[in-house]
């Protein structure tokens, strides 16, 4: 198949590509009327043989590497590990649906050992330690990582910063994470 690729011909959904009696519209193009548009953003591929025309993505699927930030939900919370939802990779979303693991050991230790560092529904921004054997190793050690947004275990309210705790305003209910420094700031900075 022949394939012609113009990296000028940069395309945003809706933009018309070529009249109909011209191409016929390929993957991700449509006919509008005669005119041939764009359904996606992406750059201009046209099939000279099958004389069609085509968008191709260019939206290049980011993996997370050793030293990424990634800010995410806590999906699944044990009391050793807590699975990240990955929803942003270096403050940028991401909807590739990466999951991170946290290993809460290592984030415990010396004096002021947390009880409690992550929980279920909990907003947290993490850094990938690793990425061995294809598991996203995350870490909340360092104090701009951890909980940036929580809810009230008690009455799921959001919790404020009260003291260095997160304390919710509607129950009194005071609660123990490793917050980041920026715990309840608004809004959120992934
Ligand atoms: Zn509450």
């Amino acid at each position: 198949m022949k394939m012609s690729e113009n990296k000028q011909s940069r395309v945003l959904p809706g933009d018309a590509m070529a009249v109909s009696e011209e191409y016929l519209p390929g993957n991700h193009a449509y006919d509008a009327n005669g005119t041939i548009r764009a359904l996606q953003t992406g750059v201009v591929v046209k099939d000279l043989q099958q004389r069609e025309i085509n968008v191709k993505s260019t939206v290049v699927t980011q993996v997370p590497t050793v030293g990424d930030v990634v800010t995410g939900q806590i999906e699944v919370a044990q009391s050793s590990t807590s699975n990240l939802k990955i929803l942003y990779l270096n403050g940028k979303p991401t909807q590739a649906g990466f999951v991170g693991i946290i290993f809460l050991r290592e984030e415990r230790g010396g004096r002021g050992m947390r009880r409690t560092a992550v929980k279920l529904g909990d907003v947290v921004r993490a850094k990938v330690i690793s990425t061995m054997n294809a598991m996203i190793h995350l870490s909340i050690g360092e104090p701009h990582l951890g909980v940036i947004a929580s809810l009230c275990s008690n009455c799921g309210r959001p919790l404020v910063v009260s003291g260095g705790r997160a304390q919710c305003n509607n129950c009194g209910n005071v609660e123990d994470r490793k917050f980041a420094d920026d715990f309840g700031r608004e809004p959120i900075q992934p």
